[in-house]
C-alpha cells in the first residue's frame, strides 16, 4: 500500500499523509489508536499525524520479523538476496528528489545537503551487496593432519535499529543496509521528531518485494516503542544512534536479555590549526564542519584551537564567513543553514549561547532575517576567548555554535583536546607531516582527519571512544562484529587423543 504525497516541492504544496507503522508488509494503525503530531521546524505548523508505537507493534513487528527470518530471509540464497538489496538502492535512486525534499520539510536541513545524504544511502545498500558477496567469508585453520578448524558468519537473527532525527535517512540505511545484506531481519524504531523519509524507506522496500516481515518500522517514542524493543527477549541486538545519555539506558535495558549493542553516541569534537597550516583551507573546512547540517553533526568540530600566531586573522575571516552565510528555508537550494529540528532543541542551544557569555565567552553571531522568526533558527554563532574548561567547550550543543580557543604548543593542546568526555572525530591542520601523524594518533577520537575535511570512504569504521560510543559502524566492521556471529567450526581429520575417564 503506498502513502501518497503529491509530486511538486513546493513548500505551500507538498502534501503528506498520516503515517503509519510498516509491519509484516502492511502499513497498519497503532492498537492504541494514538497519534502525534509531526511539526515543521520552518513554521512551526503541522505536517502531518503519525501512529504511535508501543509494546503491542513492537511484538508484532517482531514476530514478523522472526518468521521472516527463519522461513525467508534466513534460507534465501544470498545471490538472491542481493537482487533485493540492489533494487532497493536503485529504487531509492528514482526517489532521491522525493525523499531529499520530504527531508528537507522535515528535519530543517537544507535540501542541497539532503540531496547528497539520499544519493549516499542509496550507495550504502550497493557497498553493502559488493561486499557481502566479496568479503564476507571465514577463516581455515589447518591443525597438521589432525584438524581443520573452520569459520562461518551467520546472521544474528532479529536486529533493533533505534535512530536519531539529525540525518534520518541516512543514518537509518546505514544500519538498515548491513543489517539486510548480512542476511538478518530488522524492526526500526526512529526518531519521533522526523519520522517521514522512513516511510518513505518502507514503501521502497515494499515496492522492492522483499518478503513480508523482513523489515518493518514501528513509530513512537522512546520511552515507549524503543524501550519495548530495547526489552523484547526476541530480539538479538539493538544497534543505536543518539544521545551519550539515551545510549546508557539502552545498555542498562539490554542487559536485562544479554543483547549485543552497537553504540553510536555524541561529540564535541576539536579542529586543531597550526601555524604552519593551509589556513585558507582549514578555515573551509572548520567553517562546513561546524555549520553544515545545521550544526546537527556527531562528528562537528564544535571546538576550534587555533595557534596563538594565526588566531587574530582566522577569527576575522571566521567572522566574515559568519556574516555571509545564507539562512532560510531548507527547501530553497541556496540555503546553507535552516532552522534546527525543534523549538526545545532551538532553546537549549540558546541556552548554551547564554551560558557562554556567563562563562566570559565573547559572542559573535549572525543575524536571523525578519521574515525567518517563525521558523527555529539559530545564527551561526562564534564562542570567541573560551577556555576549554568552560561547559560551552565540553557539553555537546548540537547547533551552529562552535567555541573558538587559542593555544600555543603541541601538547598543550593536545591535551586540551582530549579533556573532554566524549572521543568521536578530529581534525588536524599543519603542513608538518610528523607533526600531522603524532598528533593524529595523539588525540583520543574513534576518527581523525589530517588536512581534511569529513570525508568518509565506506569501507572505513566509523565510530568512537570514550562517551561517543562502543563498537564501529561502517564496512567489515559492521559485517563481522556486529550484523553477524563468527561460529567455529572443529572437524577431526583422524584419530587424536581423547581422555578415556572411567575406562578400566
Ligand atoms: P536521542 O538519544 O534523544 O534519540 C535517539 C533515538 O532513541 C530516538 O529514536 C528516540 O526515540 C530513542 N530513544 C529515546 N529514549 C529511549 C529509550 N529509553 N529506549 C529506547 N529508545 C529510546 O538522540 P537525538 O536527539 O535523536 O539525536 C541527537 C544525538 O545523536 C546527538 O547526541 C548526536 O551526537 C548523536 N548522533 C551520533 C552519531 C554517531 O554516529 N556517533 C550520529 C548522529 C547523531
Amino acid at each position: 500500500m503506498e502513502q501518497q504525497t503529491k509530486r511538486t516541492w513546493n513548500r505551500e504544496e507538498i502534501q503528506v499523509d498520516t503515517i503509519q507503522h510498516y509491519i509484516n508488509g502492511t502499513f497498519v494503525s497503532s492498537h492504541s489508536g494514538e497519534m502525534f503530531s509531526n511539526i515543521d521546524p520552518f513554521k512551526n505548523e503541522p505536517i502531518n499525524e503519525v501512529a504511535s508505537g508501543d509494546e503491542r507493534e513492537v511484538e508484532q513487528a517482531v514476530e514478523a520479523a522472526r518468521h521472516a527470518m527463519k522461513n525467508a530471509w534466513g534460507t534465501m540464497k544470498v545471490e538472491e538476496r542481493m537482487v533485493y538489496i540492489n533494487r532497493i538502492a536503485d529504487l531509492i535512486d528514482e526517489e532521491i528528489e522525493e525523499i531529499a525534499h520530504l527531508e528537507a520539510l522535515d528535519t530543517g536541513l537544507p535540501i542541497s545537503q539532503t540531496k547528497k545524504m539520499t544519493a549516499r544511502a542509496a550507495e550504502n545498500f550497493r557497498f553493502y551487496a559488493r561486499m557481502v558477496q566479496s568479503v564476507l567469508h571465514g577463516e581455515s585453520f589447518p591443525v597438521d593432519d589432525t584438524f581443520l578448524n573452520y569459520t562461518v558468519y551467520k546472521p544474528i537473527g532479529v536486529v533493533g535499529l533505534i535512530t536519531p532525527w539529525n540525518a534520518p535517512f541516512m543514518l537509518e540505511t546505514w544500519k538498515v543496509a548491513p543489517a539486510l545484506a548480512t542476511g538478518n531481519t530488522v524492526v526500526l524504531k526512529p526518531a519521533e521528531l522526523s519520522p517521514l523519509t522512513v516511510n518513505k524507506l518502507a514503501e521502497v522496500i515494499d515496492r522492492a518485494g522483499l518478503p513480508a516481515g523482513v523489515f518493518n518500522v514501528v513509530h513512537g517514542y522512546g520511552e515507549t516503542a524503543g524501550a519495548a524493543l530495547v526489552a523484547h527477549k526476541d530480539v538479538a541486538a539493538i544497534s543505536f544512534t543518539g544521545e551519550t545519555t539515551t545510549g546508557t539506558t539502552i545498555l542498562k535495558n539490554a542487559a536485562d536479555t544479554l543483547k549485543k549493542t552497537s553504540m553510536e553516541l555524541g561529540g564535541k569534537s576539536p579542529l586543531i590549526v597550526f601555524d604552519d597550516a593551509d589556513v585558507d583551507r582549514a578555515l573551509d573546512a572548520a567553517v562546513w564542519g561546524i555549520f553544515s547540517f545545521n550544526g546537527e553533526r556527531c562528528t562537528a568540530n564544535s571546538r576550534v584551537f587555533l595557534h596563538k600566531n594565526i588566531r587574530d586573522s582566522f577569527i576575522a575571516a571566521m567572522k566574515e564567513r559568519v556574516d555571509n552565510l545564507t539562512l532560510g528555508d531548507s527547501m530553497d537550494s541556496s540555503t546553507q543553514l535552516g532552522p534546527l529540528i525543534s523549538k526545545d532543541h532551538m532553546n537549549k542551544v540558546n541556552s548554551y549561547i547564554e551560558l557562554a557569555k556567563e562563562e566570559g565567552c565573547e559572542v559573535y553571531q549572525g543575524a536571523v532575517p525578519t521574515h525567518l522568526q517563525e521558523g527555529n533558527f539559530v545564527p551561526p554563532t562564534l564562542l570567541l576567548n573560551a577556555e576549554n574548561h568552560m561547559r560551552v567547550c565540553q557539553d555537546e550543543i548540537f547547533g551552529p555554535v562552535v567555541a573558538v580557543i587559542e593555544f600555543e604548543d603541541e601538547q598543550e593542546v593536545i591535551d586540551a583536546a582530549n579533556d573532554v568526555e566524549y572521543g568521536l572525530a578530529g581534525y588536524v591542520w599543519t603542513r608538518d607531516i610528523q607533526r600531522g601523524h603524532r598528533v593524529a594518533q595523539a588525540v583520543d577520537a574513534g576518527m581523525i582527519w589530517v588536512n581534511a575535511q569529513n570525508v568518509r570512504d565506506l569501507r572505513i569504521p566509523f565510530g568512537g571512544m570514550k562517551a561517543s560510543g562502543i563498537g564501529r559502524e561502517g564496512g567489515h566492521y559492521a559485517m563481522f562484529e556486529f550484523y553477524t556471529e563468527p561460529k567455529a567450526i572443529h572437524i577431526a581429520l583422524g584419530d587424536h587423543h581423547i581422555p578415556q575417564f572411567g575406562k578400566k
